[in-house]
């Protein structure tokens, strides 16, 4: 689960860490309003969706005046924001964060995220930091530093100050970097986060108060962590998410949107992976991924049916069961169940394996509807291709 830079902030603040001061606003009144209740004479306005890159597509602005407060909330709210994490289609604009603008003297990197490798939380510090991370982790990636974290003792003061040293804090800078590393690294532990990241960690104020700020915030969430965390819970953004997946884990199905063709309906993550695979080796694209789970009832097909065709782009859909705890004669009656309440237009490949995968098959041969059978996964995917390009 992800969570808007606004929560973010308000979250590392209550751990101690320096954000600049500002509040949400949900209409351009309000947001001249937070303006001048934050005072002084610049202010940002930020887009807030759950997508990076927004300075570069105009989500982030500067202004020096309350009217352009005013000005720029309007410009934003209601339009959607196009930004290279968002897909041509964008984020709609329904909150944006009004807070001071800090003179800005240098843009560091810092991220904390768990390594799969080592199987800790690790953390991440770049000098390079601001909007360009990714080229910099591309084209200069001697210029990324990391450090991994022991769980059992936590981030020490001389991993924070080895990390500091390596992207160019000294002086008083240094003991502010080990508070902020700490703090993060704290904030993420105790909120089951799979993943923060700060960008830019700014270096600002005067020469005699250089100041460690935290101008952006990133977090997500382990959502199988969800239940222990009531506050971070709180916070979802249903409008942000694909309502087809809200929808689907309501019914205990794991569903992603994709953006090809193929709707899939399959039990288990990894042959799920595995059909999304065999699809694109055959040249075609899969519409999105689809887990029914194990003991799929025909309740629970139907709906995964549903929830496949609400997306526009599907031309087929390709049921992929390889039963072990799931039955295929109860997969073949959801089918039959959804193909009768659903009408469904598109045509079915179907491929069934496994436990009562006879009766499975009698059923759908007598059911009169015409399904496209497969004897196994390459056929299957080859013949879901071969559908989608005519
Ligand atoms: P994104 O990463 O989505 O582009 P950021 O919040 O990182 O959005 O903002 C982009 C840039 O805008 C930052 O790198 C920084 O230079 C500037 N910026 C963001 N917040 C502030 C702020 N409070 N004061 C001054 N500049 C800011
Ligand atoms: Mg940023």
């Amino acid at each position: 689960m992800n969570i808007h830079e606004y929560q973010a902030k308000e979250l590392l603040q209550s751990f101690g860490v320096p954000v600049p001061s500002g509040s949400v606003a949900y209409n351009s009144t309000q947001a001249s309003q937070v303006a001048e209740e934050l005072g002084g004479n610049r202010w940002v306005v930020k887009a807030q969706v759950h997508a990076g890159g927004r300075g570069k597509a105009g989500g982030v602005k500067v202004v020096s005046s309350l009217d352009e407060v005013k000005k720029a909330a309007d410009a934003m709210l209601g339009s959607r924001l196009i930004t290279h994490q968002t897909g041509p289609e964008g984020s709609l604009i329904q909150r944006v964060l009004i807070e001071q603008a800090s003179t800005i003297r240098d843009e560091l990197y810092l991220g904390f995220i768990i390594d799969r490798a080592s199987q800790r939380i690790t953390l991440i510090a770049s000098s390079e930091g601001g909007m360009e991370i990714e080229e910099v982790a591309k084209t200069h990636p001697e210029k990324i530093i990391t450090e991994i974290v022991d769980p059992a003792i936590g981030l020490r003061d001389f991993q924070c100050r080895k990390v500091a040293t390596a992207i160019g804090l000294k002086g008083k800078l240094m003991p502010q970097a080990v508070r902020v590393m700490k703090a993060i690294y704290r904030c993420m532990r105790d909120n089951d986060a799979l993943q923060a990241e700060i960008n830019p960690l700014a270096i600002v104020g005067g020469d005699d108060d250089l100041r460690l700020m935290v101008l952006d915030a990133k977090f997500n969430f382990d959502d199988n962590a969800l239940y222990r965390q009531k506050t971070i819970t709180e916070m979802r953004d249903l409008q942000e998410e694909d309502p087809k997946e809200v929808e689907a884990s309501g019914h205990g199905l794991n569903y992603i949107a994709l953006d090809g063709n193929i709707g899939c309906i399959v039990n288990g993550a990894g042959l799920a992976m595995a059909s999304l695979d065999a699809i694109t080796l055959h040249g075609g694209k899969p519409a999105n991924f689809l887990d029914v789970g194990g003991g799929a009832s025909p309740e629970k097909v139907t709906n995964a049916c549903r929830i496949v065709l609400e997306d526009p782009n599907v031309q087929c859909i390709l049921v992929n069961i390889f039963a072990g705890i799931n039955r295929c004669d109860w997969i073949a009656k959801g089918l039959i169940q959804a193909c009768d309440s659903l009408k469904i237009k598109v045509p079915l490949i179907v491929r069934l394996a496994g436990t009562n995968v006879e009766e499975g098959r009698k059923i759908l041969k007598e059911s009169g509807l015409t399904f496209i059978t497969a004897e196994n996964l390459d056929s299957a995917a080859e013949k879901a291709v071969a559908i989608v390009k005519g």
